[in-house]
């Protein structure tokens, strides 16, 4: 369907194919480990089928981090699933989410019937390989894995029985389960050596990675959760528009409904920003790419949801081939600040003055411009991608 859409953008079209070929160039040196390692040929095949945008940029990257970064994406998801499955009763729930870390250790560990998907109930029944696989790492990524682990495992146990109510709720849940990657991810790079070792003193700037990935991710996933009946929208910030949550789904595109999406999504942009600092000090062109495609779909998703009625309906996502021609543009630090102007203009035509929240939309908009234009004037560039 979306591939359809892509037809009558030849440039998309033309950025779909040229992402198949070029994919196949960097399987290149995962495709070597999976020859040898079935543990590892499950962990990559798992990874494919979890996620398959985080994927590409895992594979990209040099072995030793592509591996260790495989294997630190699928332990969070597996306790991602626990948390996931509504069914498990909380008790349970909360003691696996507290040892979980531990269990990175056990040989042989594994746990049937949790997760409401096939792939992550499959990827929880099969853990031992993830764990044989865990135990080849070198000893440095293992810690940092684990104390990862332990932080998310009980930042997760925390919420279990409670609501995300206040705004300093939110940042906390959204720390745990994001933040905390961000931090984690930098202290492997630092630790491969590959990268400005800086990059791991940097916890501000990479929980707000973290921060704007989720953010935009629990605004576009109103309707999905609302489905699966759990919301990560603030009550702070909804009770202002409703009295119930649940019913922007069955009166969609209302002033209060639009206002409500609006202000969540001016509270995400605010960590903008930060990312395009965060990302100006990384070294490495594959640890960049890494870091730097999920921020760029993340602001188009923003760019996508913004005072768009359809978010309380169905699940709104960018074109494939949209993201492929992202994908493909996101090469340097100049390209991203040259995607967020972009995207910060975009939404700022956008506004009216019946917007709701355009006021604070505005400031916003103009302020990630500025910053951009200021980049770009630096490197004397025009500002178009
Ligand atoms: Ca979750």
């Amino acid at each position: 369907m979306s591939v359809l859409k892509s037809i009558v953008k030849p440039s998309e079209l033309a950025a779909l194919f040229k992402l198949k070929f070029s994919k196949q160039h960097n399987h290149a040196n995962v495709l070597e480990i999976l020859e040898h390692d079935t543990n590892m040929k499950f962990c990559f095949k798992t990874l494919d089928k979890v996620s398959r945008s985080f994927a590409a940029v895992i594979k990209q990257l040099p072995q030793e981090l592509s591996i260790s970064i495989c294997l630190f994406y699928l332990i969070l998801r597996a306790l991602d699933s626990i948390e996931d499955d509504m069914e498990l009763p909380n008790d349970k729930k909360i003691k696996l989410l507290l040892n979980f870390h531990k269990k990175n250790y056990e040989n042989g560990w594994k746990l049937e019937n949790v997760g409401d998907k096939a792939v992550y109930r499959d990827l929880l029944a099969n853990y031992d390989l993830v764990i044989a696989a865990f135990s080849t790492l070198s000893p440095k990524y293992q810690k940092i894995i684990t104390d990862a682990c332990e932080k998310m495992g009980s930042g997760m146990a925390d919420f279990v029985a409670r609501e995300i109510v206040s705004l300093a709720d939110y940042n906390l849940y959204c720390h745990h389960v994001a933040g905390i990657v961000g931090i984690g991810l930098s202290q492997i790079f630092a630790a491969s050596e590959m990268e400005n070792p800086e990059i791991q003193f940097q916890e501000e700037l990479a929980n707000s990675m973290g921060l704007f990935l989720q953010k935009t991710n629990i605004v576009r996933d109103y309707k999905e959760d609302i489905e699966e009946n759990r919301s990560f929208w603030p009550k702070a910030i909804w009770s202002l528009y409703t009295s119930k949550l649940e019913s922007f789904a069955t009166f969609p595109g209302t002033a209060t409904a639009m206002a409500c999406l609006n202000h969540l999504i001016n509270d995400a942009l605010a960590h903008a920003i930060d990312c395009l600092d965060y990302l100006k000090q990384l070294k490495n062109e594959h640890v960049f790419k890494f870091c730097a495609i999920p921020q760029v779909m993340a602001i188009a998703t923003l760019c996508e949801v913004y005072n768009n009625p359809q978010v309380f309906t169905k699940n709104v996502k960018i074109r494939k081939g949209y993201a492929a021609k992202l994908m493909l543009n996101t090469n340097s630090v100049l390209d991203v600040v040259k995607i967020y102007h972009h995207m910060a203009h975009a939404m700022e035509a956008m506004i009216t003055q019946n917007t709701p929240k355009s006021i604070e939309t505005l400031v916003l908009v103009q302020e990630i411009k500025k910053y951009c234009a200021t980049e770009i004037a630096l490197a004397n560039t025009e500002p178009a991608f």
